[in-house]
């Protein structure tokens, strides 16, 4: 399979190699020069444009930050919709709006192009592993076509509705994140003031009811305070404003991820937006100090 590879950072790349290693033929891009050579020191191939990495497949994936970006790669003069060949499965595994994800899928329908959406979940060692949980949104034909790739990139993939329904699944996967990430930011504060050895202390959390892939992961580099990303601050804050754009759309009160959208927004106005998200913890801590 031909597989154009837009995005290549944190996530984009590792993905993209596990494609190469699984014997696709990727043409990646990206706006930065670094992360192409990063491909193709894994054996895939650098475009030198978005329409070049287009213009040959049979799928795209595009790895984008937000809708803006994923919006000017598909509407875009040089973009999906102008080179894309009828026929083209386009799958944006990005976190971005739904409302965009709806826009785009529709977008494409008309140029004979099939959109879905396929946001993920597993962090950056989810990719690196080709462990990612993916939420598709899309039709269902659309979905089946794509299993054989996403099955690469991960291992559990579930259809959860139609366009834009990943993005939703997405943003309720982000608030949970979120939440858990605060709260294990708390319980660390919390045992290092009591005087107790926060990394026992998490270690018997991890094993009981309050376990959890956070704290399976995370612990340990969050008590030793290393908050190389990862996923960024700024991404998350990102991913809260999407959030509590669907409650509103949706016409809910989301109580709980209005204090987490605001630590988080925090964290970023505290300038710690290029860190993990797991320097929430930062933001107790100051809270406290
Ligand atoms: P990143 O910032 O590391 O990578 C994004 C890449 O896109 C960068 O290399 C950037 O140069 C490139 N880019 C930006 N605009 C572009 C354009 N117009 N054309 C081509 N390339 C462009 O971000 P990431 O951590 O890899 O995240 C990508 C997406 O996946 C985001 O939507 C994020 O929310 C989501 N996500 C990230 C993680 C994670 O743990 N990092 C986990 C799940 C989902």
């Amino acid at each position: 399979m031909n597989i154009g590879f837009i995005g290549l950072g944190i996530m984009g790349t590792p993905m993209a190699a596990n494609l190469v290693r699984a014997g696709h033929t990727v043409v990646g891009y990206d706006v930065s020069e670094q992360r192409l050579d990063e491909l193709v020191s894994h054996g895939g191939k650098a475009a030198g444009s978005l329409a070049e990495a287009v213009a040959q497949a049979h799928i795209v994936i595009t790895m984008l930050p937000d809708s803006p970006q994923v919006e000017e790669v598909v509407f875009g003069s040089a973009g999906l919709l102008e080179y894309g060949a009828p026929g083209l499965l386009h799958i944006d595994m990005s976190t971005i709006r739904p409302e965009t994800s709806r826009r785009v899928a529709q977008a494409a329908t008309v140029k004979g192009i099939r959109a879905i959406d396929a946001p993920v979940s597993g962090g950056e060692r989810g990719a690196v592993d080709g462990t990612l949980s993916i939420m598709v949104g899309g039709r269902a034909e659309d979905v089946e076509s794509a299993r054989e790739v996403l099955g690469v990139l991960g291992t559990t993939i579930v259809h959860v509705g139609p366009s834009g329904a990943g993005q939703t699944v997405k943003a309720a996967n982000q608030l949970v994140v979120g939440g858990i990430y605060g709260l294990v930011a708390e319980a660390i504060v919390l045992l290092e003031a009591s005087g107790v050895d926060p990394a026992a202390g998490l270690d018997v959390l991890a094993g009981g009811l309050a376990g959890s892939r956070i704290l399976e992961l995370k612990r340990h580099s969050m008590i030793k305070r290393e908050f190389a990303p990862g996923f960024r601050i700024d991404l998350h804050d990102k991913d809260m404003g999407i959030i509590i754009a669907a409650a509103r759309e949706a016409g809910v009160a989301l109580p709980l991820t209005g204090v987490v959208a605001q630590l988080i927004a925090a964290a970023r106005a505290q300038g710690h937006g290029s860190l993990d998200h797991s320097a929430l913890l930062k933001v107790i801590e100051r809270i406290n100090a």
